[in-house]
């Protein structure tokens, strides 16, 4: 339970909210416990006109004695004003109401106060996760699934608060009420009321048991409706797959499987709470039945009177829903602690990569240099650079080339800080890439990742990403120079076309020069495409090279591709194989070398 800890800072945050909802509590109980008082006083009233019928009022004895201040006054007042004996009943009833009403007013006001409150640190505990989850590095991301950091933004925040809400309202409420409860019975009559109270700690036990049932085997339902889900949602995406290989039988039967095995399992659970719910009445019927029949011996011995076996009878219905709570709230509270648990977790993961703590400089990105750097991603072992040098000062245009699985991804990434090298390093201005916040270098470099990545939004919105601010004739530059001006003017929305699920198909090539505008749209000082033309047609690559040259004057860029650009003239090209450079030079003297550079030249000629 150490876990909920974490959360006693949301409390003090809130703690007028809590301390009001507390005193609620307090009220809506107070007044809850005068109507059992009430009923019994005029049950009383009722046997006593029955058995003196005709005395004069003053021969009237309480058969009870003791009652809440508030009912004494109004008892008294009652006795003096010698009503009649039909509007002392009308009196009471009306007074009934009164309570019941003040009683509903503050359980209100409870929950607006206590469930309110859970509500704010809901939404404070999303935030903060959320935050959390865009600091971290890349290789937390590599670790964990997104369905698990879904999971805990969503699920886990909701089950801690089921404690934070519901949980501590019905502890604090049932205190409450079994104190002012057991105050007036033990006063009235201690051991009728270990009688009738006896059993509700089975009841309270037995639904706890019960609830930890449920609780199992929903969670297998969950698991299993999310499976379902997963899968339903992958055959969709992955629908064209599916009907060229023929295989939607398969499909067919396979989701039919796990549906099988969904329903299976909520039948089983269907069954265990078709029995819980009557089980809980009967429970409760026997307890209302044990105070009657208890409570009718202690008449009989002329102990207590109907009155109070009235009164009794109030109490145990008002208590049995919160006793048989507690088994609900605990079992609610240990879940939460687990989802508390698995949330620290998170948050208790610190990034490899951070900014430096104290003043840091602004990079001016004059001399990008990458000094015998080699980097092995940890998860695999796999060494992706090796004694990597390089020096690209401000304005140059330098190429990286090489086959697949060369590297040369791994050094965009290394550059913008996603993580930082094994051995070796990088850096910027002469200072070492780790002495600048994450964001000014990142501010500083427009990405054309490898993998394009559009959001479900608008093409427009799309090319701003990266800059807010830019305005539509900013937008349109940016496309002209991706060459993508003409495609989207002839989307019938234009630029406000919608991409992504509900959106228009867009082909990859598509999808990469947008990808393409959206880094263009960026006034930064260095550019770095990843293999961003992998999808393109020769005509286009032509186009926007073209675009390019006119979009990069001035401004720093690293080109990684496997193929040869020769319309764009480099500075330097560096040929990378298996996370070494073997050639570097101009263009020339690559072909000069007649080395692998010239091999791919010829090909490329061939075409
Ligand atoms: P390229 O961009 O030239 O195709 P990469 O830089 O992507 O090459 O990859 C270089 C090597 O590192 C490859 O062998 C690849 O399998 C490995 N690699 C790339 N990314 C990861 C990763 N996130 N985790 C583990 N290994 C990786
Ligand atoms: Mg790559």
């Amino acid at each position: 339970m150490k876990e909920l800890r974490t959360l006693n800072v949301y409390f003090r945050k809130y703690r007028g909210r809590l301390l009001l909802g507390l005193l609620f509590v307090f009220l809506s109980n107070y007044f809850g416990i005068l109507a059992p008082q009430i009923t019994g006083y005029v049950v009383d009233q009722v046997e006593l006109r029955m058995s003196h019928a005709g005395a004069t009022s003053d021969a009237k004895i309480h058969a009870k004695s003791f009652y809440d201040p508030l009912v004494e006054t109004f008892i008294r007042v009652m006795d003096v004003s010698h009503r009649s004996f039909s509007s002392l009943v009308l009196w009471c009833g009306i007074l009934l109401l009164a309570v019941a009403l003040l009683r509903g007013f503050f359980m209100f006001l409870m929950r607006q106060t206590l469930i309110v409150m859970s509500r704010h640190i809901e939404y404070d505990q999303k935030r903060e996760l959320y935050d959390h989850y865009q600091r971290l590095d890349a290789a937390f991301y590599k670790a964990n699934r997104t369905g698990d950091l879904m999971s805990r933004i969503s699920e886990d925040v909701s089950r801690v608060r089921m404690y934070t809400g519901p949980s501590i309202m019905y502890l604090t409420n049932l205190t409450v009420l079994i104190c002012f409860s057991l105050f007036y019975m033990f006063r009235e009559n201690a051991m009728l009321t270990l009688y009738v109270l006896s059993p509700l700690p089975i009841l309270a036990a037995a639904i706890y048991f019960v609830n930890n049932v449920i609780n199992r085997r929903s969670e297998r339902i969950q698991a299993q409706l999310s499976d379902i889900t997963t899968h339903a949602q992958e055959s969709y995406s992955g629908i064209r797959v599916i009907k060229s290989f023929g295989q939607e039988s398969a499909m067919s039967g396979f989701f039919r499987r796990h549906a099988e095995d969904y329903r299976h399992s909520s039948l089983g659970l269907a069954m265990v709470e078709a029995v819980y719910f009557p089980s809980i009445g009967l429970l409760i019927g026997l307890s209302t039945l044990l105070t009657i029949f208890m409570g009718g011996i202690y008449q009989l011995n002329q102990q207590v009177s109907s009155g109070t076996i009235a009164e009794f009878v109030v109490y145990i219905n008002m208590l049995t829903f919160p006793v048989s709570a507690i088994g609900w709230v605990a079992s609610m509270i240990q879940r939460a602690a687990a989802s508390q648990k698995r949330i620290n977790e998170f948050l208790n993961t610190k990034s490899n990569v951070n900014d430096p703590v104290g003043p840091t400089r602004m990079p001016a990105f004059r001399e990008i240099q990458f000094d015998s750097v080699s980097y092995t991603y940890p998860n695999t072992g796999i060494q992706a650079l090796t004694d990597f040098s390089m020096t690209v000062k401000e304005g140059e245009k330098v190429a990286i080339i090489g086959k697949t699985g060369s590297g040369k991804s791994t050094i965009a990434q290394l550059l913008l800080r996603h993580f930082d090298p094994t051995s070796g390093s990088i850096r910027l201005d002469g200072s070492d890439l780790r002495d600048f916040m994450r964001s000014a270098i990142r501010d500083g470099i427009s990405y054309v990742p490898q993998d394009t990545f559009l959001f479900s939004a608008s093409i427009a919105q799309n090319i701003r990403f990266g800059d807010p601010e830019a305005d539509d004739k900013k937008i349109r530059i940016a496309a002209r120079n991706a060459a993508i001006d003409a495609e989207i003017e002839a989307f019938p929305d234009g630029y406000a076309t919608r991409v992504g699920e509900r959106g228009v198909n867009l082909s990859g090539g598509q999808k990469q020069r947008i990808s393409i505008a959206r880094a263009l749209c960026r006034q930064s000082h260095v550019l770095i495409f990843d293999d961003c033309l992998s999808a393109v047609d020769a005509a286009t690559e032509h186009r926007i090279l073209s675009g390019l040259k006119e979009a990069l004057q001035n401004r720093t860029a690293i080109i990684i591709t496997h193929r040869i650009f020769s319309l764009l003239e480099f500075d330097r090209i560096l040929v990378l194989d298996n996370g070494r450079i073997i050639e570097s030079g101009t263009h020339e003297q690559l072909l000069a070398l007649k080395g692998y550079y010239h091999t791919i030249h010829r090909k490329q000629q061939e075409h």
